[in-house]
């Protein structure tokens, strides 16, 4: 019993730490002071106080004053903690289409729990984005410094391709239970092989001996792997 509570507040004490970490990035990103009192109004007192404790002790961050700045140990820890939230916000945001309200809450909870060879996956997976859907840097791994000219999508929808391209279903993103339904009704699942037939004025695309006409509402909803093309 003990032991579970002990573990419990560990746990919580490393996010307040992250998140207070990530705090200070981001107010020193926008130019902002970093002062306890803009701390203390997203956090509790008392725990910013402990946190801050830790985190000198531990060299994360350096106090002179009310004044307090990240060491290099703490730059590198807040910048891998940024990274996991902003590639954490895309893929919630682009991919799942997550609401707006709900996309936030989720990335700083996967901050914590993600990773990094899972978070060079989804880079990658996403195309190593240079910026999070509030038009923040991401600060790139090294998934995104080997990757050079690699810069396309591995998976994007379906409405990006030009004519002639060969590509699978990968996932449909759809907002409604109907719309998989009748996609579904009619043969676009993923695993799907087909080819873009053309894209003006509706997107067609070819599998097997079928045509099939879309929607370019539900032709954004469709993401794909490209084969070839
Ligand atoms: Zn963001
Ligand atoms: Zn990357």
């Amino acid at each position: 019993m003990i032991y579970v509570g002990k573990r419990k507040n560990e746990i919580q004490e490393k996010h307040i730490v992250e998140g207070i970490l990530r705090q200070i990035w981001v107010m020193e990103e926008d130019d902002d002071n970093v002062s306890k009192e803009t701390l203390y109004k997203k956090f509790s007192t008392e725990h910013v106080d402990h946190a801050l404790d830790e985190m000198t002790a531990g060299k994360l961050i350096h106090v002179d004053g009310p004044i307090f700045e990240l060491t290099k140990i703490g730059r590198d820890r807040a910048r891998l903690i940024l990274r996991r939230h902003r590639i954490a916000e895309r893929l919630l945001h682009d991919v799942l289409g997550v609401s707006d309200e709900v996309f936030e809450l989720g990335a700083c909870q996967f901050e914590h729990f993600v990773n990094e060879e899972i978070v060079s996956s989804i880079c990658t997976l996403l195309g190593h984005p240079i910026t999070c859907p509030h038009g923040k840097k991401i600060p790139p791994g090294s998934c995104c410094l080997h990757a050079k000219r690699k810069l396309q999508p591995v998976l994007g929808p379906l409405t990006k391709l030009r004519s002639g391209v060969q590509a699978d279903v990968a996932y449909i993103a759809a907002r409604s239970e109907e719309s998989i339904e009748r996609l579904s009704a009619i043969g676009v699942v993923p695993g799907l092989r087909f080819t873009v037939h053309h894209r003006e004025p509706t997107f067609v695309i070819q599998f097997g001996e079928r045509q099939l006409a879309l929607d370019k509402e539900i032709a954004e909803e469709i993401f794909v792997r490209v084969i070839t093309g």
